[in-house]
């Protein structure tokens, strides 16, 4: 039971900062991105992917630039540009066609919104994709286990799972019992984040401003990744909600 896929990597996890399984995606999908980088760049497959998937989505793009290997990026993303300027000269004009005034010689006979479905991404960007799978897995994998002693109590020390994973952990809870527990252990967390976020209301009030702020002078910033997630984990074509 203790060696399936994840039981470890949460229970080291669960004592940092943060949602756990937030944690644990952001430390994949960065794994991923290197291993596509130095590996995979030159590999068919891979290139065939980025093609159908137009590169990879906004928020794992701009990751993937920050990673330092520019000539590997440029090689993937050469193939996903062909692939777009493909698209667009299968169904754009040609010679013969340009006659027909400014609009008909853009497009000829060639419906606007069918190019734009043509060119919108056949699949998932591979970030998504592989996050999307260690994520179910995460959450599985607590909400079969959250009765198992180790897993219990290092949730029970940890700030909590963000609202997303929670929601989705809660979905796989294995029994009645698992759900009820769960239901207590983030209770009990997010009861007291709301005590902070309280203290920290009354002494940011001008009336007690003599009085020295504490932990809960960031429970502002921490309420909204708990609510929201991680930053940087839940993008735009990924809400998670
Ligand atoms: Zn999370
Ligand atoms: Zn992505």
């Amino acid at each position: 039971m203790h060696t399936t896929f994840g039981y470890f990597d949460l229970i080291e996890t669960f004592p940092k900062a943060g949602c756990a399984v937030c944690n644990l995606l952001q430390r994949d999908v960065t794994h991923l991105l290197d291993s596509i980088l130095y590996e995979y760049s030159v590999d068919r497959s891979m290139q065939a992917g980025f093609r159908a998937s137009r590169g990879l989505c906004n928020q794992h793009g701009w990751q993937f630039t920050k990673l330092g290997n520019a000539l590997s990026a440029a090689v993937l993303y050469e193939a996903a540009l062909d692939e777009v300027l493909t698209v667009m000269e299968a169904s754009g004009p040609d010679e013969r066609t340009r006659q027909g005034g400014w609009l008909g010689g853009l497009f000829g006979r060639v419906q606007p919104s069918a190019l734009a479905e043509a060119l919108m991404p056949k699949q998932p960007c591979a970030a998504c994709a592989a996050q999307d799978a260690a994520e179910a897995r995460y959450v599985t994998v607590i909400g079969e286990q959250i009765q198992d002693e180790r897993i219990r109590e290092a949730y029970r020390a940890s700030e909590g799972l963000c609202l997303p994973h929670f929601r989705q952990t809660l979905a796989h809870a294995q029994d009645g019992d698992s759900a009820k527990l769960l239901l207590a252990l983030q209770k009990d967390i997010w009861s007291r984040l709301r005590a902070e976020l309280n203290e920290f209301m009354r002494k940011s009030d001008y009336q007690n401003a003599g009085e020295k702020m504490g932990a809960e002078g960031t429970s502002w910033q921490r309420v909204v990744a708990r609510l929201a997630g991680e930053h940087g984990v839940f993008g735009l074509r990924r809400s998670g909600r």
